[in-house]
């Protein structure tokens, strides 16, 4: 098959399903054709080239360069020619693979069901009464809906692993400081880190392979030696030591996942591995610490949108502060607006201490609760999510529910250490998938792509 075929294919699926799915923001249609066209004509050399001609998508926080990068906000809706390639966009180039068009998200990544974008509603391929989880979610729907084969999110506190979850695909944050962050629209620049999103583990593999390592150009990116993930699909766990938290199995979290979770836990004992009952006595702090520590950051990182260097400028302002404030207030939408509020707040002086600085302190205690676990266990076990995917509008209205959300995965994030999610069965009342999420030491993301890679 040539990869103007596979290229095609991809636009073909699209055109298939992508009234329903609404996973695309922006195509490359042209642009991939006649780099499929370009490739034809170079044929393969695999040995160096290891993702020639495979159909990508790529988060729309992600930048481009030549391509539209809205972040799925309006204040950035008119930013048609970004002069740049983030890192892991010009390191998929080089691996000569085919960038096929730009993924819907929650508004600047905010969100964990992607009904926060101002551009469009993206459903759950699986149902499209559901919703794909988010922020990541165009990447996730993208690949479980077979649009293309892998796709790039990011994840601040979850937001790869969650929609992997509920679209029954696999999605990976890699350790903090694996992947540069350059050219990624920063969210909360303390936990942000880009990941692959695929069918396999392999895949997904195979992929961070491609974008890890120091990078110049992204100071807090590490100097860490990138090793060869696919070498470590071995299927062999055989005393591996599990740490299963008891606060990923309390109430809250839906019984049918649990069963999943235990049931997949199982499997991997007969495989030779061993697991123990752990505790994270300090996860119960993880969703007002990161909303705390998050939203301060972002408050700082957005200040840049202000109708002048960015984006859209308000056509209405009498005179320059009325033009920051209007370009922002009608640029950015709610949930945004609320936690550029929140982390102003929590930053102000006077406050500063009893929220910022508690919020940072509270974060190194999680951080040792891991570090304490990983000192006699390989890997942590649990669920990706306390639910299945839930219906559209179902929290929208209700932003605390939709935070606490993300109690399992925003640890990790919070913790740096890595994270994937792989499917694990479908719950038995509405036969949508489930998420088991495999967290290991820093830098070892080897290891959680063997514990993966064998349990799949
Ligand atoms: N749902 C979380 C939030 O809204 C995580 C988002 C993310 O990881 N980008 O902040």
């Amino acid at each position: 098959i040539s990869v103007t075929d596979l290229v095609k294919e991809s636009y073909e699926q699209i055109s298939k399903t992508d009234d329903e799915v609404q996973a695309f923001l922006t195509l490359n249609e042209e642009e991939a054709l006649n780099r499929a066209k370009e490739l034809d004509e170079a044929g393969v050399d695999a040995e160096q080239f290891p993702l020639f001609g495979m159909p990508i998508g790529i988060k729309d926080n992600i930048v481009t360069k030549g391509l539209r990068t809205t972040c799925a906000s309006q204040i950035l809706s008119n930013l048609e020619d970004p002069l740049y390639d983030a890192t892991v966009v010009k390191k998929l180039n080089d691996a000569e693979s085919v960038n096929i068009g730009k993924l819907n998200m929650d508004e600047f990544a905010m969100g964990s069901s992607t009904e926060n974008s101002s551009m469009k509603k993206t459903r759950n391929p699986w149902n499209t009464d559901y919703v794909p989880g988010g922020s990541s979610g165009g990447s996730a729907a993208a690949v479980a809906a077979g649009q293309v084969p892998f796709t790039l999110g990011s994840d601040t506190g979850g937001s790869v692993r969650q929609p992997a979850s509920y679209c029954g695909v696999v999605g990976m944050k890699p350790t903090y400081g694996r992947v540069s962050r350059f050219g990624l629209v920063a969210f909360a620049s303390s936990l942000d880190q880009i990941g692959p999103i695929t069918r396999t583990v392999e895949d997904n593999a195979r992929i961070l392979e491609v974008i890890s390592g120091q990078d110049e150009m992204d100071s807090t990116s590490a100097n860490v030696d990138v090793p060869k993930y696919s070498d470590a699909l071995t299927g062999d766990v055989k005393g591996l030591k599990i740490a299963v938290p008891k606060e990923y199995f309390r109430e809250g979290v839906d019984e049918k996942v649990k069963e999943s979770v235990r049931k997949a836990l199982g499997q991997l004992e007969e495989l030779g591995a061993e697991w123990e009952e752990v505790s994270l006595p300090h996860s119960k702090y993880a969703v007002a610490t990161y909303y705390m520590i998050a939203s301060s950051e972002a408050s700082a990182n957005l200040a840049r949108f202000d109708g002048v260097r960015y984006g859209k400028r308000s056509e209405n302002a009498k005179d320059m502060m009325d033009m920051f404030k209007m370009s922002r207030s009608e640029g950015f939408g709610d949930e945004v607006k609320r936690r550029i509020m929140l982390g102003t707040f929590a930053l102000s002086s006077g406050y500063y201490d009893a929220y910022y600085k508690k919020a940072q302190q509270v974060r190194t205690l999680i951080k040792q609760d891991f570090d304490q676990i990983f000192e006699k266990y390989d890997v942590v076990i649990g669920p990706t999510a306390p639910t299945t995917a839930f219906k559209v509008g179902e929290k929208i209205d209700d932003p605390l529910t939709m935070y606490a959300n993300d109690i399992m995965t925003i640890p990790v994030n919070l913790a740096g250490v890595p994270g994937i999610s792989v499917p694990c069965g479908f719950h038995p009342d509405n036969n949508m998938p489930i998420g088991l999420q495999i967290i290991g030491k820093h830098f070892d993301e080897s290891t959680v792509y063997r514990v993966a890679h064998a349990y799949e």
